[in-house]
């Protein structure tokens, strides 16, 4: 990471992050730390450099095996608490977080006990630092929907805290279609739609996002670049993608780093993010710092005003 020389270069700048999975945030102390904690035999210890994937199936492994790891509240607040550090270093002051909990109910972790410890982590940051976030639960693609609905009923009971409702996991074979009537419900109970679209998926899938499940943002959304109609949709409707180029530089999804200016260029609303920065080794300012050869001055200040536009906060 380079040094703050200048406050207006866009890692000294306060910034909101919309694209960031709190699991994604289980940093190699953390995972040896409950490992330990837990006795877990069938899961080795890592180092930084311990993750050799290679695509999103590869690096979903990786992720779901640091999820076993996490059992009690106090797991989650230690998750959740070293989030907030790492954006108050990356001087994020706002974000909206993901979580999965059908990766933890599935394994027989209360729903409650996810959520009181990430809480707990969240008003103490507010607490202190001023600093606040809301909570985005992801329905992952590969569990069954019965467990979705169960999740999504017992998360009605946390109010103002969620804002929104996604969906994550690996898109290949799951299309956006499959979950047109749990979204319906989502809609119903008042609640934001966004989704993660066209990262390995086809621009088929952005476009079922937006029509089949009423989604408000597409994460990721790379492949909308090779449907120039749906380009014009995402830019007439002003349908922010969040992008995360250090996570696409390391799943593959794309070696051209000059892709996210050509998004923008094109008049799309892009948000620049970090996806699983544990994982990654990167959170948000690496990577501004990875595209910023792309971006004149003025397009960066841009991406960061977009990323409180974006945002469900209607007070920005
Ligand atoms: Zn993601």
């Amino acid at each position: 990471m380079r040094p703050f020389p200048n406050p207006h270069e866009p890692w000294a700048q306060d910034k909101a992050e919309l694209h960031m999975h709190l699991e994604g945030c289980l940093e190699p102390d953390l995972w040896n730390k409950f490992q330990r904690k837990h006795s877990y035999l069938d899961i080795a210890p890592v180092t930084t450099v311990t993750y050799p994937f290679t695509d999103l199936s590869s690096f979903l492994a990786w992720r779901y095996q640091g999820d076993r790891l996490l059992n009690d509240e106090e797991d989650f607040f230690d998750l959740t608490w070293r989030y907030v550090q790492r954006a108050l270093d990356n001087h994020i002051v706002y974000a909206e977080l993901f979580f999965d909990p059908q990766a933890h109910t599935a394994r027989g972790v209360s729903l409650d006990t996810v959520m009181s410890g990430i809480i707990r982590a969240l008003r103490q940051a507010e607490q202190r630092y001023g600093w606040t976030a809301r909570l985005i639960p992801n329905i992952l693609r590969d569990h069954p929907l019965r467990t979705a609905e169960d999740d999504l009923a017992h998360l009605e009971a946390y109010g103002d805290w969620i804002v929104g409702v996604g969906l994550d996991s690996r898109e290949l074979p799951y299309p956006p279609r499959l979950f047109r009537h749990l979204f319906d419900q989502v809609r119903r109970k008042g609640w934001h739609v966004v989704a993660h679209a066209g990262e390995e998926g086809p621009a088929s899938y952005i476009w079922q996002a937006l029509d089949e499940l009423g989604a408000e943002r597409i994460d990721h959304g790379i492949h909308a670049m090779d449907d120039p109609v749906l380009m014009g949709r995402l830019k007439i409707d002003r349908i922010p993608l969040t992008i995360c180029p250090w996570s696409n530089k390391r799943l593959g999804v794309t070696t051209d780093l000059s892709i996210y200016y050509k998004l923008f260029h094109e008049g799309l609303v892009l948000t620049i993010n970090s996806d699983d920065p544990a994982y990654f080794s990167s959170y948000l300012n690496a990577n501004f710092e990875l595209i910023s050869p792309y971006f004149p001055p003025d397009a960066l200040q841009q991406l960061i005003k977009n990323s409180f536009v974006a945002s469900f906060r209607t007070d920005f």
